[in-house]
């Protein structure tokens, strides 16, 4: 038999590197065969190895960036039969991983590249020959060897048996890979589907979201916390869940630093772009660089923080919250397929949320137009009382042929006149919730206004149905007349106004500020309505012009939550601004600022 020239040592840096590289460690471990127990499939080919080969010792080496953990091992000595692995000093495999070329060593105490090796004295390695196991995408995971205590000649022959029975480790070894992934996409297929069961399950979207951060855990992650992006931009947590209670706590710490200010990189970044993020182990420098912040990476440390994803949920170009999968062990298979699973699962969350949150509109909806129509048919009730009656009235004396003079009748048909103007009003409201809720953007008809004109008489004709209230009117000016929609800004005063009265149930003093302000964006009507009443809690300031949004005092106080959304249509489409401050408990100014346009003509529109 020929001898097998010995092949040239590799760079050792260069080889160090292809060892270590974080591509080969995860295909590695992919394969779910480190430290697991030794099995027959494997012995098999081991111990035909040393029969063939009349070699004392056989191995199925894999190789880490610390040790060779031995699948297999024939012959070899304690104690490392037992442990079966070394640390990479003793290690030859390493050497076949660098090249990915066989590796075949006659007299190792006389080799360049393995002569400092440990393995030489305390394994009595002293003739080597090792096949790399290299699979199909290219990846070398160890060596399978024979190792002989002796000086000895490999032949050609030997190494292609060798080569032979290296194909099936490999040939083995792939085929438990794809049963793995086989049975790990039917796991996650089954795992989508019980996703989609739960969301699709109810309209309650934060229990569906508990169960699917439970279903998560430990298929896709270790632990699985689920935020949702309120409308106002802020983030609530539903759910976390994680394998177990201490992971669980070391989580939660871990995204409490997660305010807007002090959040660890990925969750913001997700949140603003909609684009998933890695937040990288806590080993990893960039986790350093991405935070500053060290009691972050205390926790990290603490909970062994391998991996993770923040993976947006956008559902209609609208971030509504945020998954975030935490890995805890080295393993993770977090590579593509994970990443498209977990993408998967944030849209159909997404879709849930989304669902959730029009489900609720539609049904607020509902109910605000079920009370305004229940409100507006009980405000009809007047004015068409009063109709009612002067008709009657008027008919009587027709037929007792006793007609009243002609002052009394003219003053019945004023009263006729505006229980009429007052049906057209509710009317014309009904009509601008319905533009509202349509979202549609009306012409506005600017005509020449006197707010301080039209201030007093809304504020005179509240006055009269408010007696435990006083209406003060107050303007440095006596006339401010500009072009205004008459109409609308008329309702959005008396909107404001009717706010004030009904939520000071106790009665108290009222203000009414008309100015004119310049500042250099130009002139501006403010009118300022200040209240002494209930006020509103500081938690529902920040959505009260939404909206069908009712404060959480209001108690029995009738309402439908459309005045002040009504008040901040109309005021935009001015090109104004409406501002509100509320204390709970001492009162509630709201501020209209619109554009003062100058009129300079006497024909008053609303005076007309
Ligand atoms: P509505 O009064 O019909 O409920 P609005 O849109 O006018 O609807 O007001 C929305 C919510 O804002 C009210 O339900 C109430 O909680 C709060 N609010 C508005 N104005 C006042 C006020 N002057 N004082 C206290 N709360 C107010």
């Amino acid at each position: 038999m020929d001898e097998l020239p010995e092949l040239p040592p590799p760079i050792d840096t260069t080889a160090q590197d292809i060892v270590r590289n974080a591509a080969r460690l995860a295909a590695l471990r992919r394969t779910a065969l480190l430290d697991s127990p030794a099995e027959a499939a494997f012995d098999r080919l081991t111990r035909l190895a040393t029969r063939i080969l009349d070699a004392p010792t056989a191995l199925v080496s894999l190789v880490d960036e610390n040790r060779q953990f031995f699948k297999s091992c024939i012959g070899l000595p304690e104690p490392w039969a037992s442990r079966r692995e070394t640390p990479l000093s003793h290690s030859f495999c390493q050497h076949t991983i660098a090249t990915a070329e066989p590796l075949v060593i006659g007299d190792a105490r006389m080799h360049p590249l393995v002569s400092t090796n440990l393995a030489i004295p305390d394994l009595n390695v002293v003739a080597y020959a090792g096949i790399p196991l290299v699979t199909a995408d290219g990846q070398a995971l160890g060596s399978f060897c024979v190792i002989d205590s002796q000086p000895r000649d490999w032949t050609t022959d030997e190494v292609e048996i060798l080569n032979e029975l290296a194909a099936s480790v490999v040939a083995e070894i792939e085929l438990r890979s794809a049963t793995r992934e086989a049975q790990h996409q039917a796991e996650i297929q089954h795992f989508l589907a019980q996703v989609s069961r739960v969301l699709v399950d109810s309209f309650d979207a934060e229990t569906s979201l508990q169960s699917v951060a439970r279903l998560a855990v430990p298929l896709l992650a270790d632990g699985c916390v689920i935020d949702i992006i309120e409308e106002d931009g802020s983030r609530r947590r539903v759910a976390a869940t994680a394998l177990d209670a201490p992971t669980e706590a070391l989580i939660a710490e871990l995204l409490q630093y997660s305010s807007l200010h002090d959040m660890p990189r990925p969750l913001a970044e997700a949140t603003r772009t909609g684009q998933a993020r890695l937040i990288p182990a806590a080993a990893d420098d960039r986790s350093t660089g991405a935070t500053q912040h060290s009691e972050y990476l205390r926790v990290a440390h603490a909970l062994n923080l391998q991996s993770g994803w923040v993976i947006p949920m956008v559902a209609r170009e609208h971030t509504v919250g945020v998954i975030t999968l935490i890995s805890t062990h080295a393993d993770y298979p977090y590579a593509g397929y994970d990443l498209i699973v977990a993408q998967d699962l944030a849209q159909r969350a997404a879709l849930a949320v989304d669902n959730a949150r029009l489900y609720q509109v539609a049904r607020q909806a509902i109910q605000a137009r079920d009370e305004m129509l229940a409100m507006v048919s009980h405000d009809f009730r007047t004015p068409l009382g009063v109709v009612k009656g002067f008709t009657h009235l008027l008919q009587r004396r027709v037929q007792a042929s006793t007609m009243p003079d002609k002052e009394t009748l003219g003053d019945m048909f004023t009263k006729i006149d505006s229980a009429i103007q007052r049906m057209v009003y509710l009317l014309d409201e009904l009509v601008e919730v319905t533009h509202l809720q349509a979202g549609q953007k009306l012409a506005l008809p600017h005509e020449p206004t006197d707010l301080v004109r039209l201030v007093r008489r809304a504020a005179d004709e509240q006055q009269e149905s408010a007696r435990r209230h006083r209406l003060h009117v107050q303007s440095e000016l006596p006339e401010l007349i500009g072009l205004y929609d008459v109409v609308r800004v008329e309702r959005a005063l008396i909107n404001l106004l009717t706010n004030a009265i009904k939520y000071s149930p106790a009665g108290g003093e009222i203000h009414i500020t008309v100015a004119a302000e310049s500042d250099t964006s130009g002139t501006w009507a403010t009118i300022r309505v200040q209240d002494q009443g209930i006020g509103i809690p500081a938690a529902d300031l920040p959505r009260i012009f939404q909206r069908f949004y009712r404060a959480g005092n209001v108690g029995s106080i009738r309402g439908t939550g459309i005045g002040l959304a009504t008040v901040e249509w109309i005021v935009t489409q001015h090109g104004g601004t409406v501002t509100l401050e509320s204390t709970e408990g001492v009162g509630t100014t709201v501020v209209l600022r619109l554009p003062h346009m100058p009129y300079d003509g006497d024909d008053l529109t609303w005076d007309r």
